[in-house]
């Protein structure tokens, strides 16, 4: 996997480049910091893949009221306890309990790794799993080694929710570490040797692993309900795109609004449209279909047998919308979703009633990405030394931003090991 092959698939995912491009400008001094995780799966790749994957271009953002206003004292490890505690166990099966859809059972203990005695790879301080208060949480990556923010955005962004009723003092994801206390932007680019596309690294304070917060004491109804997760494919209904489920290979949706509040899921396309594994295949047409400029392509749903599956939509024929790609002509039934039709035009009668003549073959639609075969983990401490200093965050977060002086990930250490 070459580094140009990465920033390809990264370029699909779902944060302006704009955005990006400031936070590069903001944060980096904690980007190297704290312990290390369970294990060293994501060490088993290559530097090469490593190095790509450093970019900050394209990571997870925080999003939620409490991203910003959390404010939890950091306390850093300082000695192996021999074992997980209660408190990150029992966060770790809830987490397994009520995100298992979300989440790689296949690592760790059902999805969850906790305990590793073990220092910051070439520091002298210990790593949050050597207190068994760092709960590694692992997601399902996408193909070529990208983080799949559907899965694991949720889920961060619940615990970041409930960080006070938790107790959450730090987690990794997706290039990203948040803190609960320091200056703000909370969320910062985390450039690492893992990016942590795999798994979220949370970590727990100690009243939160000695089972003390509000979440224990209280219970589960403390705790803010998790985020309602992306759900409408297209022609389904949505108030906005963080409604609709992107494509398969990190296509950003749309939510086309119509006349009255609600709106319909779907992509901008030029000859083609996204697939995703187990929902309907789709077809791009020209947006005049769909009261909108008609030099614009947009998704529809491709019609089952003159039906629309349980869309309110008509069934209308309509050429493919070609763009500037270089797809075959061609034409299909499609369905038209009633809140998007000009209610002024009648629907383009049938032109024929015989089974379907869709010249388009129904390609199948592409099944889920395997997850990147997981590696062996690796129990041991990494003999390789780390030049840096002490990637251990400093109970008191320095709040001088520090600028990035170097744009160029490659240009960093690629001898660097940070661990979590
Ligand atoms: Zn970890």
């Amino acid at each position: 996997m070459s580094e140009r092959s990465i920033r390809i698939i990264c370029s699909f995912k779902r944060h302006s480049m704009k955005r990006c491009l400031y936070q590069r400008l903001i944060w980096i001094s904690f980007a190297l910091s704290t312990s290390h995780c369970a294990n060293s799966t994501s060490d088993e790749l290559s530097s090469e893949l490593k190095s790509g994957s450093r970019s900050c271009t394209q990571r997870y953002l925080p999003s939620g009221p409490k991203v910003e206003s959390v404010e939890i004292a950091y306390r850093s490890a300082r000695d192996c306890t021999g074992g997980e505690q209660p408190g990150a166990r029992a966060l770790g099966d809830y987490l397994t309990d009520h995100f298992s859809d979300f989440m790689n059972l296949n690592q760790g203990r059902r999805g969850i790794e906790i305990y590793n005695c073990r220092n910051v790879v070439g520091g002298s301080s210990r790593s949050l799993h050597s207190e068994g208060r760092a709960v590694d949480i692992y997601i399902p990556t996408q193909s070529g080694w990208v983080a799949d923010n559907l899965k694991g955005d949720m889920i961060a962004n619940w615990l970041i929710e409930n960080a006070e009723e938790i107790g959450v003092q730090s987690l990794i994801w997706d290039r990203t570490i948040w803190t609960a206390s320091g200056g703000r932007p909370r969320h910062r680019c985390y450039r690492g040797e893992s990016p942590h596309v795999d798994h979220i690294h949370a970590e727990l304070t100690w009243a939160s692993a000695r089972r003390e917060t509000l979440f224990f004491t209280e219970g589960p109804s403390a705790l803010r309900a998790p985020p309602t997760p992306r759900t409408s494919w297209i022609g389904e209904s949505c108030q906005s795109a963080e409604d609709c489920i992107g494509g398969s290979s990190g296509e950003l949706p749309l939510c086309l609004q119509g006349e009255n509040q609600s709106g319909v899921c779907s992509f901008s396309c030029e000859g083609v449209c996204p697939d995703r594994a187990g929902k309907p295949v789709s077809f791009c047409i020209s947006g005049e279909a769909l009261s909108r400029a008609p030099e614009i392509g947009l998704c529809v749903l491709k019609s089952q047998a003159n039906a629309c599956y349980d869309v309110p939509a008509s069934v209308e024929t309509h050429r493919r919308f070609i763009g500037r790609s270089s797809a075959n002509a061609g034409e299909a039934k499609v369905c038209i979703p009633l809140a998007l039709s000009d209610p002024d035009l009648d629907p383009q009668p049938e032109p024929d009633p015989d089974p379907e003549p869709d010249p388009e073959p129904d390609p199948e639609p592409d099944p889920e990405p395997d997850p990147e075969p997981d590696p062996e983990p690796d129990p041991e401490p990494d003999p390789e030394p780390d030049p840096e200093p002490d990637p251990e965050p400093d109970p008191e977060p320095d709040p001088e931003p520090d600028p990035e002086p170097d744009p160029d990930p490659r240009s960093r250490s690629r001898s660097r090991v940070s661990q979590w």
